[in-house]
């Protein structure tokens, strides 16, 4: 069963190893463990629906609540606490386009908000309902889940829009195939929220983005269906698919999606190379991905994120010897690592993973083989079970990101861990930040932060921490000119910083689409643009 109060299944678990219990609180203080509310209270607490009957509507309040918030820092707060607010009045499970039709005809009719609902695994407040005297409708895309289409010979896979990671891995794994977008919710989130979001898989670098595997699909808007056709490539004047992309709701529902599948790669390798500096290790990084060279993935960790990932790792005796086998390379204080990855053909494999090794050589690279690597690649689903585990040992964890051209990474970098170092300094507290970069681009890379910090007794107080490290991070990525958001979206929290990229007149432009395909303004209103 999924938690309702946190991330993932019930019967998963990512305990912390002794040592890494001891690291966080080196770096941020002893925690103490929060209380959190029982389920019992919370679903007694839910108000009564305002939305006249509907045979598609379930009302009763473990509905609700499952599909009340998203997965951000704050969302956390109010599911833990059961200060949740505002609940969905009802959620359907539409599942057929023509239920879709039916679902917001009944809003439209009724004044109603609807919420397209995929996973649930936004950290941006995407699929909160906003407070307000109209009733909020979950419109969950959970049933609408099925392979509809497959064409072999051009390896395009039509799902309905609510199919999870998980399952549509599994489909096309059963043809030989694989749609190999991987972003670290996949086990809970959608195809649909993956493209009303723009995400990014971990393998991009060999996949592409959910940009470039999204070939074209059905919307459900007020106005009417948005046929978006699947070309391989098409000259007709602007393409409505940007349109759907990142459209968080805002337009229609996504029934289903045509998508670009690949066949399974007859190799998959995951590497570890550690330099002496972050500097050494950007300058490989960026002369790999020049190079064309056809990888699946580059992250490189700074010097703080090579040591808490060593040390939240567990397995003391491995990584013992590993740091003392990197000691005698003179790697020691300050060094970086950088997971690569190759997916392809082996004969591909051989060359590509040479003249990559080589290049990490150039800069002072140190190759230590299959195994960290391996382990990486098995514990990449794992990771964010963590949050539950420092959540109920007293510590909040939260990430951010963002993305800019290479000349800028240092800069940006520096910026946002000084903005959230200062603001945390105000309160009184201490935070611990560590940054990768984690998806790059021959003109550029994403970088992405995370940051743990104390509970406060009063989630007040917390909720207040997080505003201020959140409004200080997110004014300095706009300062130092980066993207608001590389792959998380936009939702609630980063509205505020859109105009500064996109320009009055950029936004208007996109208010007015919104306006085109939901002139009575039922879509998932507050999001995206306000
Ligand atoms: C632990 C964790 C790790 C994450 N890792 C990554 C990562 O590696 N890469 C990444 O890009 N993101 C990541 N995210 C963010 C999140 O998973 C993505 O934004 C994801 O694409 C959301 O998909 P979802 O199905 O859960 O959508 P939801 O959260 O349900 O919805 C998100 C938005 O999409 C809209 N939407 C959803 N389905 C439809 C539909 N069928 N039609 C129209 N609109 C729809 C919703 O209305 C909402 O506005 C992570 C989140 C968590 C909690």
């Amino acid at each position: 069963m999924r938690r309702w109060n946190g991330w993932g299944e019930e019967a998963r678990d990512y305990p912390l190893p002794g040592g890494a219990r001891r690291f966080v609180e080196e770096a941020i203080g002893p925690a103490t463990p929060p209380r959190d509310a029982g389920l019992e209270d919370v679903l007694a607490a839910v108000p009564l629906s305002r939305l006249p009957a509907h045979p598609l509507i379930e009302t009763g309040a473990l509905p609700r609540l499952m599909h009340a918030r998203g997965q951000s820092l704050p969302d956390w707060l109010a599911l833990r606490t059961g200060r949740i607010g505002v609940f969905p009045d009802g959620v359907a499970f539409p599942a057929s386009s023509a239920e879709v039709r039916d679902l917001i005809r009944y809003a439209a009719a009724t004044g109603t908000r609807l919420i397209p609902y995929g996973g649930g695994t936004s950290v941006a407040g995407h699929i909160n309902p906003s407070p307000g005297d109209a009733p909020v409708l979950t419109v969950s895309l959970a049933r609408l889940n099925r392979l509809e289409r497959f064409d072999e010979a051009s390896g395009l896979a039509t799902f309905g829009a609510g199919v999870s990671g998980p399952d549509l891995e599994a489909q096309l794994r059963a043809r030989g195939m694989t749609l190999g977008h991987f972003p670290q919710s996949w086990e809970l989130s959608t195809l649909g929220g993956w493209i009303a979001t723009r995400s990014s898989g971990q393998q991009s670098l060999y996949y592409g983005r959910i940009e470039r595997l999204f070939a074209g699909g059905v919307i459900e808007t007020p106005a009417g269906t948005l046929d978006v056709p699947s070309f391989p490539a098409s000259a007709a004047g602007p393409d409505l698919r940007e349109i759907v992309l990142g459209s968080e709701g805002r337009l229609g529902v996504i029934t289903s999606a045509t998508v670009r599948a690949t066949p399974l790669p007859a190799r998959e390798t995951f590497r570890a190379v550690f330099f002496p500096d972050f500097e050494s290790g950007m300058a490989a990084v960026r002369a790999i991905v020049q190079a064309r060279l056809p990888l699946c993935m580059l992250r490189l960790s700074t010097p703080v994120e090579t040591a808490t990932t060593l040390a939240l790792a567990g397995h003391a005796r491995l990584i013992g010897a590993l740091e003392n086998l990197l000691a005698l390379r003179g790697l020691k204080n300050g060094k970086c690592m950088l997971i690569l990855g190759y997916t392809g053909s082996k004969a591909l494999g051989r060359t590509a993973i040479k003249e990559a090794l080589s290049l990490t050589k150039a800069h002072g690279g140190v190759h230590v083989g299959g195994t960290f690597g391996k382990q990486w690649h098995k514990g990449r689903f794992r990771t964010p079970y963590l949050r539950n585990t420092l959540w109920e040992a007293g510590v909040a964890i939260d990430t951010l990101e963002t993305a800019v051209a290479w000349e800028r990474v240092p800069a940006m970098i520096e910026a946002i861990e000084s903005a959230l170092n200062g603001a945390i300094a105000e309160t009184g507290e201490r935070i611990h930040v560590f940054t990768h970069l984690s998806h790059v681009y021959p003109y550029g890379s994403s970088i992405y932060v995370s940051y743990l910090f104390r509970l406060a007794d009063d989630p007040d107080e917390t909720l207040r921490r997080w505003q201020l490290l959140k409004a200080r991070a997110s004014q300095a990525v706009v300062a130092q000119g980066g993207t608001i958001t590389h792959q998380h979206g936009v939702g609630v929290d980063h509205a505020p910083y859109l105009e500064a990229e996109k320009g009055a007149l950029g936004l208007g432009a996109i208010r007015a689409v919104c306006e085109y395909f939901d002139p009575a303004g039922i879509m998932n209103p507050g999001k995206l643009v306000e």
